[in-house]
């Protein structure tokens, strides 16, 4: 085993913490059905954690089976007079709802970086403007949803189950809420277990913004209400973000049942630097790739293809970048690299970087100071990663990147697509000819070509293979949510 690990630089920085003083968080907060906040059937109520510092921030009622019943029938009751609204007047509720993410966007950053560790600059720079898009976008194909779709005629699927993961919890309830209630559909949330807030901010908005009731539900919960929305009648549809493992179950347990399905599920994408690349500026897509989030990106560019002629030059260059970000309190605007979402998401990758070592990849760790409480991890890079090493094949979903080498085109896309995966890719070169070559060769549901994790909602995004299927984003995400009379 070989570990290598160097102090981070030390910036002298004055500390630049976010107010929270505009954040007004209930104590408690109920679930979301008919358009009312409401206590559970049978009352359950859980604190969820600030994971910088191991906090409760407040109380969040569990839903159980009798409310996932409960917002079902009431989805069920408000579809047709949703799906009846003129389709301009539908369009209208959606553009209210991203003016109101946009007017409240402060306070949701600061909820999003509190609730789930990451920087505030990201939360206020990326989540949240692209959560007000994502509403702005489908709030637009309202009234043309047949322009989406080859000119078909189309009609709403009815009530469809959406559930959400922890890395981007406001993004992903708008990447599944936008579509589906532009297309006439009804809706019930399961925000994950550890980032509920903003989701209960925006039922909040949907209040302000006088979405008619039952329209959305948002049921909080960990994974078994998750489970009993997928098993129960009623529902014609569940869009599933997360891990590949609860995207099988899902499946199986919808097999035969005619509900429709997409789920956008794991990666393990490779981001491959051919040596005619822009370096330096190949090394800031690495770091955005792989650091950006900590790394719990469904796309990450966790496996790094880098040409063998430039491997030293770019990893020397990695290497000192990685000792210039700073790691610490999320809330801090200086901050790179926030806190790990949860305890059970630190030990997953503890595991994984545990694996690399012991089948004989060479880890480096950024050494540095790291706040006592909280859950964090250091940003770390394996080299003489063999490609069937587990933190090659398997997805970690934190700060670590595995590096591969590669020395002709055509072993850089075989090796890119020797994954169980097929979500995103990355290619840095100078010349278009290649790119495009190599982005027709991959496997991958979203190329960029000298950029990462760059994401826009007039883009389809959704994977290949154990990634998942269907798509979400641009006119493609209207697909899955609309039926195709004629
Ligand atoms: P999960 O797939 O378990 O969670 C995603 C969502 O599904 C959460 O809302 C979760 O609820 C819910 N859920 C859990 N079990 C079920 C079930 N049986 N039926 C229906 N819904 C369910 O991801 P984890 O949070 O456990 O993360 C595990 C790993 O998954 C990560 O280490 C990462 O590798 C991968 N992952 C991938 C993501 C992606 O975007 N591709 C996103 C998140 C994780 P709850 O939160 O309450 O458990």
């Amino acid at each position: 085993m070989t570990v290598e690990s160097r102090q981070s630089i030390v910036w002298e920085y004055a500390p630049a913490p976010e107010a929270t003083d505009h954040l007004r968080l209930a104590e408690r907060y109920g679930l979301f059905i008919d358009g009312a906040f409401c206590e559970p059937a049978e009352p359950r109520y859980e604190p969820t954690i600030n994971p910088a510092k191991e906090e409760p921030i407040a109380e969040i009622a569990w839903a159980g089976p009798r409310d996932v019943e409960r917002a079902i029938e009431v989805a069920r009751a408000a579809q047709p007079r949703w799906a009846a609204l003129p389709a301009r007047e539908r369009g209208k509720y959606l553009f209210r709802i991203a003016r109101l993410i946009q007017e409240r966007s402060r306070e949701l950053a600061v909820c999003e970086t509190l609730d789930g560790g990451k920087p505030l600059r990201e939360s206020r720079d990326v989540d949240i403007p692209l959560a007000a898009a994502h509403f702005f976008h489908y709030a637009g194909w309202a009234d043309k949803l047949r322009y989406g779709v080859n000119a078909r005629e189309v009609a709403p699927l009815g009530v469809v189950g959406q559930i959400v993961p922890w890395n981007f919890p406001l993004l992903m309830a708008a990447w599944k809420l936008a579509p589906a209630l532009a297309c006439g559909n009804t809706a019930i949330l399961k925000p994950a277990e550890t980032t509920p807030l903003t989701a209960l901010l925006l039922a909040e908005i949907c209040q302000e913004a006088e979405l008619p009731d039952g329209v959305v539900s948002i049921l909080p919960g960990d994974g078994a209400v998750g489970a009993a929305l997928v098993r129960s009648p009623g529902l014609d549809k569940i869009a599933f973000t997360g891990s590949t493992a609860v995207g099988r179950d899902i499946q199986t347990a919808l097999a035969g049942r005619g509900v429709e399905l997409t789920l956008e599920l794991g990666g393990k994408s490779a981001n491959i630097v051919f040596e005619d690349a822009a370096l330096d500026q190949a090394v800031e897509g690495i770091v955005n790739g792989i650091f950006f989030n900590q790394g719990h990106v469904c796309c990450a560019g966790s496996r790094l293809l880098i040409q063998e002629s430039v491997m030293d030059e770019v990893i020397a260059k990695l290497w000192a970048r990685m000792g210039r970000l700073r790691i610490g309190d999320p809330l801090d605007k200086n901050t790179d690299v926030g806190a790990i979402n949860s305890a059970e998401q630190l030990e997953r990758i503890e595991t994984l970087v545990a694996a690399g070592e012991e089948e004989g990849a060479v880890r480096r760790s950024v050494s540095c100071d790291l706040p006592e409480r909280g859950y964090w991890f250091a940003p770390t890079l394996f080299t003489d990663v063999s490609p069937a090493h587990r933190i090659a094949v398997e997805e970690i979903f934190g700060p670590v990147v595995s590096v591969l080498s590669f020395r002709t085109q055509a072993e850089a896309i075989e090796k890119a697509n020797n994954s169980k995966y097929g979500l995103a890719a990355g290619i840095w070169t100078d010349k278009g000819a290649k790119a495009f070559e190599v982005a027709n060769a991959l496997r991958a549901g979203v190329v960029w070509q000298n950029t990462y994790n760059h994401f826009d909602p007039t883009a389809a995004f959704g994977g290949y293979k154990e990634s998942g299927f269907g798509r979400e984003g641009g006119p493609a995400g209207l697909r899955p949510y609309l039926r195709v009379v004629r």
